[in-house]
């Protein structure tokens, strides 16, 4: 079965219907993508998807679990271990290192610095920006920052990924070396990526495409 699933997703603000009754399903490994134009519902899915926003009405069910009913300390919790996030830019914290940023995620776990320097070395090099690990974030280019943001968002291993518009601030070089970066890992790793785009050539790396509109699905298609 799917690894994570929404379903009958109903989410308003007011009297805005952000989603009207979604369902969607991730498998692991999986890349899937979610397009639809700039107020379509797309941020709303992924963050009652990864547990930020609880919806009104439906369910989210991961690894056998409901969200909705895990008190917010689990939640928070899982978000913390089997989720990872990266967004379209400036998540990297802006005083430390790349190398100490990716570490971090790593520290806060438990992990002592030099065991977490190591494995942040190894992820930096994956992504081809180990050079780069005593640079800040300012000192990079838009591309290495987001590759860096990349490692960090899974040194700590998590089983979903929610990447929301992550290209949306990078030339397109710079995109490709990010959108090939995540499919490798999903590949390789069986990380399920929630990729969320209104770029057709950043969702054409999708294994599947679900497009919204006005808060609901209006199709669903297999691009890969
Ligand atoms: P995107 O198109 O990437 O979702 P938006 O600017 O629409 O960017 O929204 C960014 C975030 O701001 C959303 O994830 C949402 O939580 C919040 N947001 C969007 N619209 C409103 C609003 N009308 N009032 C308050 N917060 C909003
Ligand atoms: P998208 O990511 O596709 O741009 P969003 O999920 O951000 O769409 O927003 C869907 C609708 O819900 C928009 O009309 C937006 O303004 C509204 N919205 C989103 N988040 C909030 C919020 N926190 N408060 C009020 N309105 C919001």
């Amino acid at each position: 079965g799917p690894l994570l699933a929404g379903r009958g997703l109903v989410k308003a603000y007011g009297r805005t219907e952000a989603l009207r009754g979604v369902s969607v399903e991730l498998y692991a490994g999986e890349i899937l993508a979610v397009t639809g134009a700039s107020g379509s519902g797309k941020s709303t899915l992924a963050h009652c998807l990864s547990g930020i926003v609880r919806p009104d009405q439906g369910s989210v069910t991961y690894a056998g679990r409901r969200l909705e009913e895990l008190p917010e300390s689990r939640l928070s919790e899982l978000r913390r271990t089997d989720f990872g996030v990266l967004f379209q830019f400036g998540q990297l914290v802006p005083e430390l290192t790349a190398l100490d940023n990716v570490a971090l995620p790593l520290m806060l776990a438990g992990t002592d610095r030099r065991a977490a320097r190591a494995a942040a070395g190894e992820w930096l090099e994956r992504f081809g920006v180990r050079g780069q690990g005593e640079l800040r974030p300012g000192e990079m280019s838009g591309g290495q920052a987001q590759r860096a943001a990349l490692a960090r968002a899974l040194v700590t291993g998590p089983s979903v990924v929610f990447a929301d518009e992550p290209t949306g601030a990078l030339d397109s070089l710079a995109g490709e070396q990010v959108m090939s970066a995540l499919v490798h890992t999903a590949r390789e790793a069986g990380t399920a990526v929630l990729l969320i785009t209104h770029d057709a050539q950043v969702a054409a790396y999708a294994d599947r495409e679900v497009r919204l509109r006005d808060g609901a699905v209006t199709s669903l298609e297999v691009t890969a």
